[in-house]
């Protein structure tokens, strides 16, 4: 390897808010053959908002929501941020909250004015012993557009569902086209439930999906995939998909908004937008070629 094409590249790379570590995570990025991205916040805007309200007998809209939403304040998840903000453009007055839980990858749980709330995916619901069989087809519709469904459960019963809906990024279609184009396969990862995770990857032309990840999950798809000989890269939020990167041959931090490299990252991406990884990937196997 000439230091020089190495150094023009990254140099050129860094013009376009590509931040490649060293010559060795450029190398590896052109011999790369496997690309796992996160769903949410890298395929998607990472901001879903609130598009509907489905109570179960029993319950109004109003009321459902309000219960949703505060429980919710208690959490950070991007999820959570969109009933909440749903709820307030909806105009409802949020309600006191104790003994909230967050439980990772399922849901949140607390007491609302004295009555047992939990709110989550299916297996949250599951962990419960709360049916939500009621509510299983008008669920199925909303994932089989790419929304997110979230059950509620007051005092052990159903009492309806929320969902939200996470645009696409303008951008990802025609990048994923182009990443397909140099030769890699790409495996969508999330922790999303199947269908929607499908449903979102069928609008991207990604084919190879794996939903209802919990957080070590990613990690483990990257051991599985490595121990089977692939060379895989993995792109995603810097923040909680680090292990996950430091796993992957070379890790790809995206969006991380500052002018700053990820730690466990090789290619840190300024902007959050999957054209960062096609240039990289362009660059990278120029280089090679251009070494060779
Ligand atoms: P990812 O970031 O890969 O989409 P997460 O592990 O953050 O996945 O969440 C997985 C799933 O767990 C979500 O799709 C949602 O169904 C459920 N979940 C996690 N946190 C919350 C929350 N605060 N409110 C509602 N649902 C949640
Ligand atoms: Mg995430």
């Amino acid at each position: 390897a000439t230091p020089m094409s190495i150094m023009t590249a990254t140099g050129r790379g860094a013009q376009a808010g590509v931040l490649i570590k060293d010559a060795e995570a450029l190398e590896r990025f052109a011999s790369v053959d496997t690309l796992i991205v996160d769903k949410t916040g890298t395929l998607t805007e990472g901001r879903p908002k609130l598009t509907d309200v489905v109570p179960a007998e029993g319950f109004d809209d109003g009321q459902l929501l309000t219960l949703a939403a505060s429980l919710e304040r208690g959490s950070e998840h991007p999820l959570a941020e969109a009933i909440v903000e749903g709820a307030a453009e909806r105009g409802a007055s949020l309600l006191s909250t104790s003994d909230f839980e967050a439980v990772t990858g399922k849901g949140v749980s607390g007491t609302v004015e004295g009555r047992k709330v939990a709110l989550g995916n299916a297996a949250m619901m599951a962990d419960l012993g709360v049916g939500i069989d009621r509510l299983a087809g008008q669920a199925d519709a909303m994932r089989a557009e790419g929304k997110t469904a979230m059950f509620v459960a007051v005092d052990g019963a159903v009492a309806g569902f929320v969902a939200v809906a996470d645009p696409v990024k303008a951008t990802t279609v025609e990048a994923i086209r182009a990443l397909h184009d140099t030769g890699l396969r790409i495996i969508m990862a999330t922790g999303d439930n199947e269908r929607t995770a499908r449903a979102v990857a069928a609008k991207l032309g990604i084919d190879e999906v794996r939903a209802d990840m919990l957080p070590d999950g990613k990690q483990n798809l990257i051991e599985e995939l490595r121990a089977k000989g692939a060379k895989v890269a993995m792109a995603g939020d810097g923040v909680n998909d680090a292990p996950a990167l430091a796993a992957a041959d070379v890790g790809i931090a995206m969006g991380t908004g500052a002018d700053v490299a990820v730690e466990s990252a090789g290619i840190t991406l300024v902007k959050g937008d999957l054209n960062g990884i096609v240039r990289a990937r362009t660059l990278a196997q120029a280089t090679i070629r251009n070494i060779r």
